[in-house]
């Protein structure tokens, strides 16, 4: 029996689908390479706005109805058994918490089983590694350090789909880190909806204790971790982050807007000052410090000031990337409620605006390097240029070069041109002694 996992959203879902494959060939199921020879396919959904959860249902829409379809993560956890009710054919609807079974269920389909779903929520941790060949990449490994969370910014959907924060016992993120750093992975990134967060309940550690840990013990050239909440910051994170030079100089450190008056209608417990104030301390001990950031525009009551200010912002923080969204209302959020005032064309407006903001910023980044040697890790071949590979810096920034150096090996590239959303570079091998 063969299976296609397709997978929606964000890390967290690529991760959990290596879980689901991980158990589904521990029982014996065949991976396939596309829908269309699949027996059963398991649709890694995503709820955070309602463009992604339409994306689901139109991409379930395709299949004959005699194919076996299974709803997994964000969207089942959501939605439940009204999945039924819509026009396409479903199977399974598998919650966020019940991916452990997944095994079991594909079996009782199988075997003639009827439509069902399981969608309860779980307080214990579930400990699952997902083996190398279930992972995504062998170069990158990721590590689930936290689940859920207990926010409620007032937009968000996520303690709905994933509930209340969980934490992952230390000992446990520590062995799989090593198991990974042996199998010859380059960098691991910790994952979690806020995993500044994390604690380990049995010794009291913190989330920069764990991230000294991993650097004293584990080899990897390049520690990250997203993502993270600026209303959780701890200034230990500076310290250990300035002493270990294993964790890259980059964090994910998502503002959602630049104005303090919309960042307290989105509940985010931080106000512009706060932030500002946190991205000086960081570059105060590491000056190369690079940050990148989520905003979203057309928040309800977001005046034409406030967002000059999210603007302002990105020019003051010159972040490397920036993923910027239009504002979804979701259900069962708090602003959902709120009377959206801007009409849609003027919220698309501001989001262009503010992709061509950052877009001017990169560039400008960007060009600084041009000239400079820098430190790259080989990802993959360039999909379409032959003898090309792609790499990615310490900040994340794409390169694209010519290469003969296997993929998972770090190389030094001379930047030789540089756009706005990635640069080009020349490999300097070095020279063999005389
Ligand atoms: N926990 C992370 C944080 O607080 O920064 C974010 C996790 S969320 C899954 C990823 C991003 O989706 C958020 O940072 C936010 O920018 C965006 N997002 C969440 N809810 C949204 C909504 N209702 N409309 C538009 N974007 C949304
Ligand atoms: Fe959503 Fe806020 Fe939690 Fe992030 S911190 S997952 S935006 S509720």
């Amino acid at each position: 029996m063969t299976f296609f996992i397709k997978t929606f959203g964000c890390q967290m879902n690529v991760n959990d689908s290596e879980k689901i494959r991980h158990l589904l060939e521990a029982a014996g199921l065949i991976p396939s390479a596309g829908e269309e020879s699949a027996d059963v396919i398991i649709v890694n959904s995503c709820a955070v706005r309602a463009k992604a959860q339409e994306k689901i249902f139109s991409y379930i829409g395709q299949f004959p109805r005699a194919k076996r379809v299974i709803v997994a993560g964000c969207v089942a956890q959501v939605e439940k058994r009204d999945i039924f009710k819509k026009k396409v054919r479903v199977d399974y609807v598998v919650g966020t918490h019940q991916f452990y079974r997944i095994a079991e269920i594909v079996d009782e389909l199988n075997n003639g089983g009827s439509p069902g779903s399981a969608v309860a929520f779980n307080r214990q941790w579930q400990e699952l590694v997902p083996a190398a060949q279930a992972r995504s990449s062998q170069v990158t490994g990721y590590i689930s350090i936290m689940e859920g969370c207990d926010n409620f910014c007032s937009y968000c959907i996520v303690p709905f789909t994933r509930g209340r924060e969980k934490h992952r016992p230390l000992a446990a993120i520590l062995r799989e880190a090593e198991y990974l750093a042996g199998r010859g992975y380059r960098e691991i990134i910790l994952l979690g909806q806020n995993v500044n967060h994390w604690h380990d309940a049995r010794s009291g550690s913190s989330f920069p204790d764990l991230l000294g840990q991993l650097a004293a013990r584990v080899p990897v050239r390049w520690i990250r971790f997203i993502t993270s909440y600026p209303g959780y910051h701890d200034r230990e994170l500076v310290r250990v982050m300035a002493e270990n030079r294993s964790i890259a100089r980059h964090v994910h450190f998502p503002a959602q807007s630049g104005s303090t008056r919309i960042l307290r209608k989105m509940s985010r417990n931080y106000s512009r000052g706060i932030y500002l104030g946190i991205i000086r301390a960081f570059r105060a001990a590491m000056p190369g410090m690079k940050f990148s950031s989520d905003f979203i525009v057309g928040f309800p009551g977001e005046s034409d000031r406030d967002f000059q200010l999210t603007l302002s912002l990105l020019e003051q923080v010159e972040y490397e990337s920036v993923f910027s969204f239009i504002y979804s209302p979701r259900p069962r959020t708090r602003a959902a409620a709120l009377a959206q005032e801007l009409p849609a064309a003027a919220i698309k407006e501001r989001l262009y605006a503010l992709q061509e903001t950052q877009a001017g910023i990169q560039l400008r980044n960007n060009r600084r390097l041009l000239g400079e040697t820098i430190e790259v890790l080989i990802v993959e071949k360039h999909p379409k240029k032959a003898g090309e590979v792609i790499g990615r810096s310490e900040s994340y920034r794409v390169v694209n070069f010519v290469s003969t150096t296997p993929i998972g090996e770090f190389a030094h590239v001379k930047v030789t041109a540089a756009g706005p959303h990635s640069l080009r570079g020349e490999e300097i091998r070095p020279q063999p002694h005389d």
